[in-house]
């Protein structure tokens, strides 16, 4: 079977190449992949699939029957770059880049497409395969998903929770996806997060002529990181807590106070629990600071990503895909915890999951001197490593599967109870209320 997986990717050598670098120079960020998406739609066409696309946004899916009954599995790619304008292959309108490396996952992805089509390669297989594009892996732009939240085009921040949501992934037993990396890994996953969008709400007035008129949003806002600085000691190791706020509006004009100054953040945690804990802390912090200058302050707060943990069963059918068929690399297996975040989390809630990692990649994630150093072990190796997976869940009559489903416990028990929980996260409004004889009420959830 090796062989059979094997030159049915490498017959596809090109193709897969030659969308790594055209992603590569087309960078879009979350929910604005249009080049990226329509370039995926086409080539996964042109291999003879049906596509469903999302409704109103990017990505797509499409569902490949072997015609023999089974589990029916998952396999993504993320369409998403981030920004980083200090790379020299940014977009030099938007700053857009692949420093994540997505863009070898679309390549890998098209190879699993191609290769699924080529002949032998299902014979084994039972049941459904499930191949996704998805939107907005990379939870940035915060204000710009905010707004489409407010106008009813999204629902969630991440496009995999928004798939979710959306029923695009009902039906599927078991989800697997690779992220490009430096070296082939696998590990237990990562941490969880929130989103946070924070607004100080000050008064402006003549910075030179009349400042004591003012209400400086900025000074609270710098206020309120220091505060959030301050309370770092108090986070126990174990919830592995990161807050990191930008700035992402700092004033208007330099001759008057800032009347508005707008952050985002995220607080990332290893349970739910330990980041709603922290974030209360945080708020308070962001609160206690808009009041030491007699500003408001609004939070918004959304959930992010949850925690994302791989199931055994699921690892170990990467570990042993990866000695099928693609021995000579070195595999790291290990319970790595990573404190980075991806919606992979929201999937592991409700489904058996992995999401290791492929080299290829060189540089800093999310720096300016990343590169796709090494695409054929990104994409094309990749791609071989992933029907392998494949051929293991699906083989047997899909016995893998099963015993994983049979041994997996999920930290929900359905969608619906996981979108409801996350769906209780959500929480914005004004904190503060100042009334007219001069208290202050402050509302601290
Ligand atoms: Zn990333
Ligand atoms: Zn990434």
């Amino acid at each position: 079977m090796k062989d059979i997986i094997n030159s049915a990717v490498e017959k596809n050598r090109d193709m897969i190449l030659e969308a790594e670098r055209f992603i590569w120079n087309h960078p879009e960020t979350g929910f604005r992949e249009t080049v990226t998406s329509g370039y995926m739609e086409e080539k996964f066409r042109e291999l003879g699939y049906d596509l469903t696309l999302a409704d109103g946004i990017t990505g797509f899916y499409t569902v490949l029957d072997t015609g023999r009954p089974g589990p029916e599995i998952l396999v993504l790619g993320e369409l998403d770059s981030i920004i980083c304008p200090g790379h020299k292959d940014a977009d030099p309108v938007t700053g857009a880049v692949h420093s994540c490396g997505h863009n070898a996952q679309c390549a890998a992805l098209l190879g699993v497409a191609a290769a699924l089509k080529e002949p032998g390669v299902l014979d084994d297989m039972c049941g459904r395969i499930r191949l996704c594009a998805v939107p907005a892996e990379e939870l940035l732009e915060i204000e710009y998903r905010t707004e489409l939240k407010n106008a009813g085009k999204i629902r969630y921040l991440g496009g995999k929770t928004e798939f979710l949501h959306r029923g695009y992934f009902d039906g599927v037993d078991a989800a697997f996806m690779v992220h490009t990396s430096g070296s082939y890994s696998i590990g237990r996953g990562s941490i969880g997060c929130m989103s946070k969008k924070i607004i100080y709400k000050g008064k402006a007035a003549h910075a030179g002529g009349s400042p004591w008129a003012g209400r400086n949003a900025l000074y609270a806002a710098t206020c309120g990181i220091n505060a959030v600085n301050a309370i770092r000691e108090t986070f126990a190791e174990p919830d592995t807590i990161r807050v990191h706020p930008i700035i992402t509006h700092g004033g208007d004009m330099v001759n008057a106070i800032p009347a508005t100054v707008t952050l985002e953040s995220y607080v990332r945690g290893s349970s739910f629990d330990a980041i709603v804990k922290a974030n209360r802390k945080v708020n308070r912090a962001l609160t206690g600071a808009a009041l030491s200058l007699g500003t408001n302050i609004e939070i918004i707060d959304a959930p992010g990503y949850g925690p994302h943990r791989n199931a055994t069963g699921m690892m170990k059918v990467a570990e042993d895909a990866a000695k099928l068929t693609i021995p000579d690399y070195p595999m790291s297996v290990s319970e790595h915890v990573g404190s980075g975040s991806t919606d992979m989390g929201d999937l592991s809630a409700i489904m058996p999951v992995v999401h290791p990692y492929s080299g290829g990649g060189r540089g800093t994630g999310h720096g300016s001197d990343y590169e796709i150093a090494d695409p054929v072990a990104a994409c094309v190796d990749c791609a071989k490593w992933q029907v392998g997976m494949l051929y293991l869940l699906l083989k047997d009559d899909g016995a893998r599967t099963r015993e994983i489903l049979s041994e997996f416990k999920p930290p929900f028990a359905s969608k619906a109870e996981y979108l409801a929980y996350i769906d209780g996260l959500n929480c914005s409004g004004d904190r503060i209320e100042y009334r007219d004889d001069g208290s202050a009420v402050v509302k601290c959830e």
